[in-house]
């Protein structure tokens, strides 16, 4: 399993039904009002914090700043699957630690891009 690329796919597309649009819909799939009122007002203020987070962002080639209110749903969605990707990956490491050791392995011979076996190849490239 690719935590760092289909574990976030997958957690960016489960998060989308709770993002600024899916967060509307009941578990029937009908628009309509299902959270209390005290979750509500806590998650539009989650909300207004990733809207104020990506609103900082500049795209220095455009000189613009990014319109957090227009992103937020994307901007929710990534966060989310990362959280989730890497909170599956601390599970299954936490119950199979061996797991740990064997990518670690595997990137060192088969070069792979991730940065730690790019440094153990540059390392290894010092001693040939
Ligand atoms: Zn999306």
């Amino acid at each position: 399993m690719n935590y760092g690329a289909i574990g976030v796919t997958i957690g960016h597309e489960i998060t989308h039904g709770f993002d600024d649009e899916g967060s509307q819909y009941d578990k029937d799939g009908k628009l309509r009002m299902w959270w209390q009122p005290e979750d509500w007002v806590r998650f539009r203020e989650k909300g207004q914090c990733i809207i104020d987070q990506y609103g900082n962002f500049t795209d220095e080639l455009a000189g613009m700043k990014l319109n957090g209110i227009n992103t937020q749903g994307e901007n929710v969605a990534d966060n989310g699957g990362l959280k989730e990707s890497y909170r599956s990956l601390g599970n299954v490491l936490s119950r199979s630690p061996l797991l740990m050791i064997i990518p670690t392995f595997l990137n060192c011979f088969i070069g792979s891009s991730s940065s730690l076996g790019m440094a153990m190849s540059a390392e290894m490239g010092q001693f040939l």
